[in-house]
């Protein structure tokens, strides 16, 4: 239930890590992504203002253009009515009406006495002497000398409720006084067709203005003519100087944010303007701007996506390393508690890591060693066990053995050899399949190395004299009985017993009787050559193999040589002990063919050296052979 919870824990844990690696990863490619994207489309907006500004500036010219070719048409109009009215009035009127025709624009005549009185209009409306002297556009021409056109406010027909700018010029007589003054009125409108012509989207706006900033036309208004004849003088152009200009302005009227181009008409005392609304301009790239925007989203998209991806493989990944670290942690940490020492071998490299316990067993000051060179580990194997090892290391690194397992000796400083039982796998290997990291264990085996051949000595030793036992003189026997057979030569064995050996133990106590044994085995040991085998057989009964004899008479002057040295007193501290033996011997080939009918003989015999006495020689070949 506990690790349920805590495995819930480590999980929550890893999932708020791989999230909040992913926000900051979504953070900074999101900001880099829309920084580009931003980047872009303030270039498009830049482009936008750029196409809006030569826009206007070019139909602002070409409206001005065509307000000058329009006012100049009325006002030459004006200028040959106002002759025809001075030569012939009688054909004013049809004067009139053939401009009206040529001019094909909706245009009125009037013609007033200097004091303003309606003396002509086609207009159909007033009757004369109607009195139009106060209105500006007739009364500037009684204050005002010259010859000039002089532009009206737009105003409100009287009857017909249509609005019109009136232009208007003076009539004078050849004394230069003013007679009257002839006046053409247009609609405003009339200006306004230029901006059917032009597209520079739905807001866009154009305006006629006087130089004093009145308004006479401008399009684009939903109540267009609630701003009839305001005054703008405080707008940018008005103010301007020089002929033409631009500005970006929100306007006061409608709110919308447009980018003006003006042009003015000193000559007329007129001033164009054209503007576009910004977002209008805008709008050109309002495709690219929205393929940008989706060329944005698709970016961040397959960038999280992979981003995502990424990160999730980067915490898989880094999980999967820490359960193999932890694993790798754990097996250590069990091998070192069993005793065992860890080596984690770099192969390339050749150097082995060892673990303390390692290096204990190995005897070894660092914890890093390398293979070969001067005291590598290589070098500390005994020289009996090096082939072995080496052979053992390659086959299973070729791959033919699965592991690498071996029992050799090891040098310690001191000098001394221990047993040591190495293990080891290969747990990497390279693309070529070659090997490059091995990892195993050192385990001590010299205390059971020890005990083995305690045990091996144990089974074939006498533990009392030291000398070896009746198994292992059968073994011997064996062999020499092997190699007789083949060289041609002969063995002996002597077979002796103490004589009165009982009342010794009797007579001083057991002890005694066991260093008297030994004293025995020493001074027979001490008669006899390396190559011979004295054995102990039993309780005062001691055997020597003679591997290598020409003839019994060899055999024979052993045998003296031992009940001589028997007869020499035995000094035991403040005790002299005097004892001989009965001893009897037997040869190979003469007496049989195997150890054991050797021993036989030669047991006889002895028994037979007893039974003539004691302290004498018996050869039981005689009796075989004679
Ligand atoms: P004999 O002259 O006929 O050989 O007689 P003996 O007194 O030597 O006695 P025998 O050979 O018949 O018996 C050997 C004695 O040695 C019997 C036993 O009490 C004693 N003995 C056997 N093994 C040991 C031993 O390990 N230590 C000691 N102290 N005495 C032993
Ligand atoms: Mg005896």
């Amino acid at each position: 239930m506990s690790s349920h919870s805590s495995v819930a824990v480590f999980g929550g844990y890893v999932k708020r890590r791989v999230l909040r690696h992913l926000l900051l990863y979504l953070a900074l490619m999101l900001l880099v992504v829309w920084g580009l994207v931003a980047v872009e489309q303030a270039r498009f907006a830049e482009l936008a203002e750029a196409g809006g500004k030569s826009n206007v500036q070019n139909l602002s010219r070409a409206f001005s253009e065509e307000v000058k070719a329009t006012v100049g048409l009325i006002d030459l109009s004006l200028v040959q009515l106002r002759g025809t009215w001075q030569r012939d009035p009688a054909d004013f009127a049809q004067g009139v009406a053939e401009h009206a025709r040529h001019l094909r624009m909706p245009i009125h005549f009037t013609v007033t006495d200097a004091g303003g009185r309606l003396l002509y209009t086609n207009d159909g409306a007033g009757p004369p002497g109607l009195a139009l002297g106060e209105l500006p556009e007739f009364a500037i021409h009684r204050t005002q000398a010259g010859d000039r056109l002089y532009v009206g406010r737009p105003e409100r027909h009287r009857v017909s409720g249509q609005w019109s700018v009136q232009f208007t010029r003076p009539i004078r007589d050849a004394g230069g006084r003013l007679t009257g003054v002839i006046a053409a009125a247009v609609p405003p409108s009339y200006f306004l067709r230029f901006y059917n012509s032009i597209d520079l989207g739905p807001d866009a706006a154009v305006s006629l203005m006087r130089l004093d900033g009145t308004i006479i036309a401008r399009s684009s208004l939903p109540d267009g003519e609630r701003y009839m004849g305001v005054n703008m003088a405080q707008a940018p152009h008005i103010r301007a100087k020089g002929i033409s200009g631009m500005f970006r302005k929100v306007s006061v009227l409608d709110g919308i944010d447009r980018i003006f181009a003006w042009y003015k008409m000193p000559d007329y005392g007129l001033v164009v303007t054209v503007g576009q609304a910004v977002h209008d301009a805008e709008a050109r790239f309002t495709q690219q701007s929205a393929m940008m925007r989706n060329v944005g989203v698709v970016v961040s998209l397959v960038l999280g996506l992979l981003g995502w991806a990424a990160i999730g493989a980067a915490d898989r990944r880094r999980r999967a390393l820490r359960a193999l670290a932890a694993a790798e942690a754990r097996w250590k940490l069990a091998l070192n508690a069993a005793g065992d020492g860890v080596w984690d071998c770099d192969i390339t490299q050749g150097t082995a890591l060892l673990s303390p316990s390692a290096q204990r067993i190995l005897d070894s000051e660092h914890a890093t060693v390398s293979w070969f060179g001067s005291n590598g580990l290589a070098e500390l194997v005994h020289p009996d066990e090096f082939g072995a090892v080496r052979a053992a290391l390659r086959d299973h690194i070729e791959g033919i053995t699965p592991d690498y397992a071996m029992v050799h000796r090891i040098r310690m400083r001191d000098g001394s050899w221990r047993w040591i039982e190495a293990r080891g796998t290969v747990t990497e290997r390279g693309e070529r399949n070659e090997p490059l990291r091995m990892v195993g264990t050192f385990s001590n085996i010299d205390a059971r190395k020890q005990e083995e051949e305690r045990m091996r000595r144990m089974a074939h030793e006498d533990p009392l004299t030291k000398l070896p036992n009746r198994v292992l003189l059968d073994d011997r026997m064996r062999q020499a009985i092997r190699v007789a057979a083949r060289d041609g030569h002969k063995v002996g064995l002597i077979y002796f017993d103490l004589d009165k050996f009982k009342p010794v133990n009797d007579t001083y106590g057991h002890a005694v009787g066991d260093r008297l044994l030994c004293m025995v085995a020493e001074r027979v040991r001490g008669v006899l050559r390396e190559s011979d085998t004295l054995a102990r057989v039993g309780g005062d009964e001691f055997a020597v193999l003679l591997p290598r004899c020409a003839q019994a008479q060899d055999t024979e002057r052993v045998a003296a040589a031992i009940l001589a040295c028997l007869e020499q007193p035995f000094i035991d501290g403040p005790r002299e002990l005097n004892i001989s033996g009965s001893i009897g011997y037997a040869m190979y080939p003469d007496c049989g063919d195997d150890g054991e009918v050797l021993l036989h003989c030669a047991d006889l015999a002895m028994y037979d050296a007893k039974a003539h006495g004691r302290n004498r020689i018996s050869g039981s070949y005689r009796t075989r052979v004679g």
